[in-house]
């Protein structure tokens, strides 16, 4: 591992104090680079005119061009300093009591663990790990024994270890052996499937933990209808805390099968809960002409706002979504949204719910606004860190 780093840079922008406040990012307006070649991953300190600022890896062809990996310039990124930084976050984990009950957590949620670039799911004895993109790849990959032997350190039990790599280039593969077709974990009272090759992100999203529960204390006595379900993490929550039906809809053959299936695992009762293979605009629309109605609808989309230049559609995406829910839900319901996308914040949801509200003419009151679970901890100083959203409203 590079001593020393090869290459010191100068920032273009006074980020100084930001990034002494824990803002992890460097964007690429704000660090110009030397004429050479730099290849994704490599080292560098950046400073400003009052000095050292930060030691951080480059990813010289993305808009965020470094990542702060250690704000003090003598330490060496050696294996003890990866080892420090995997098994402080595992004990951060075992100090959190919305944790106990369950055996599928986020070991590191990347920058908000002070490992930019790497998220490390571990669920029931299988880890799951995740670079964002290829420089955090080539960062953390020599680093990755190191890291995983500090979350075992840190009291996190796991015997198999599969490498989901970047989502771009290299390959997944397993560390020791590969881990089963699904691994079965323990959420509060609820069973899942999980399967960690095929399934969705790293298996399951594990970030609407604390968002399941509260569901599931509104859900007593209530029609449910889940949209976008994936493997039922909603429903569920809802059939435990009491739901008198569940309608749980996705457009994913895959996520409808595992979702009966978890309904077995936990016990629950698959008479009262009606899973649809449908596209979700589909059967709001059809819904709506059949006069359906629920007493709680719940929306968790995939993120419609890959990128800021997209999230003005979005918004009017999310405004079309909000409308035909409306429509379904039973006076005084209750209505919960979530939206994963980082460029959209919780006041960009506030207004499409107000416009949405308007033009259906319902008047909503948010009672409740989350965000990720709590093993999806957020830098104050890194405010994009709070991607996920979720806003429970009286309708
Ligand atoms: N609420 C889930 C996570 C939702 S992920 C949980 O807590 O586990 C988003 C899901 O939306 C995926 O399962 C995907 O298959 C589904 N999806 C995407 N587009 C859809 C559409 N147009 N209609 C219905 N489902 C859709």
């Amino acid at each position: 591992m590079t001593a020393r780093p090869p290459l010191v840079l100068r920032l273009g922008k006074p980020l100084g104090d930001a990034i002494a406040a824990g803002h992890p990012w460097i964007f690429d307006r704000a660090l110009p680079l030397p004429p050479q070649k730099l290849a994704p991953g490599t080292l560098a300190h950046v400073e400003d005119e009052r000095g050292f600022v930060a030691q951080v890896f480059l990813d010289p062809g993305s808009p965020i061009r470094a990542r702060v990996v250690e704000r003090d310039r003598k330490r060496p990124l050696d294996d003890d300093w990866a080892h420090a930084r995997a098994r402080d976050a595992a004990l951060r984990r075992s100090r959190d009591p919305l944790l106990v009950g369950c055996d599928a957590i986020r070991a590191l949620h990347g920058e908000a663990d002070a490992c930019p670039g790497l998220v490390v799911d571990v669920y029931a004895g299988v880890a799951v790990v995740v670079f964002d993109g290829t420089a955090a790849s080539a960062f953390w990959t020599p680093r990755l024994p190191a890291v995983l032997a500090g979350l075992r350190d840190g009291g996190l039990d796991f015997d198999r270890t599969w490498v989901k790599g970047d989502r771009r280039a290299a390959a997944p593969y397993a560390i020791g052996s590969a881990p089963p077709p699904l691994v079965e974990i323990h959420e509060d009272e609820a069973r899942f499937a999980v399967d960690v090759v095929g399934g969705q992100k790293t298996g399951f999203f594990l970030d609407q933990r604390d968002n399941r529960r509260t569901i599931a204390a509104h859900a007593a006595g209530a029609s449910v209808l889940n949209l976008f379900c994936y493997t039922g993490g909603f429903s569920l929550k809802a059939g435990l805390g009491g739901a008198s039906s569940v309608t749980s809809v996705d457009s994913a053959p895959r996520a409808i099968e595992s979702l009966s299936d978890n309904l077995r695992r936990t016990g629950l009762d698959p008479a009262s809960h009606e899973p649809i293979c449908a596209d979700a605009f589909a059967f709001l629309t059809e819904a709506r002409a059949r006069g359906r109605r629920w007493d709680l609808v719940i929306a968790d989309p995939p993120s419609f706002a890959p990128s800021e230049r997209t999230k003005a559609s979005a918004l009017r995406g999310y405004g079309r979504l909000v409308e035909a829910c409306l429509a379904v839900v039973e006076p005084a319901g209750r209505f919960a949204l979530a939206s994963c996308s980082s460029h959209v914040t919780e006041a960009d949801l506030l207004g499409v719910l107000a416009s949405a509200s308007a033009a259906a003419g319902a008047d909503l009151r948010v009672r409740v606004s989350a965000g990720a679970a709590s093993d999806h901890p957020i830098v104050p100083g890194f405010p994009e860190g709070r991607y996920l959203k979720f806003l429970l409203c009286d309708v």
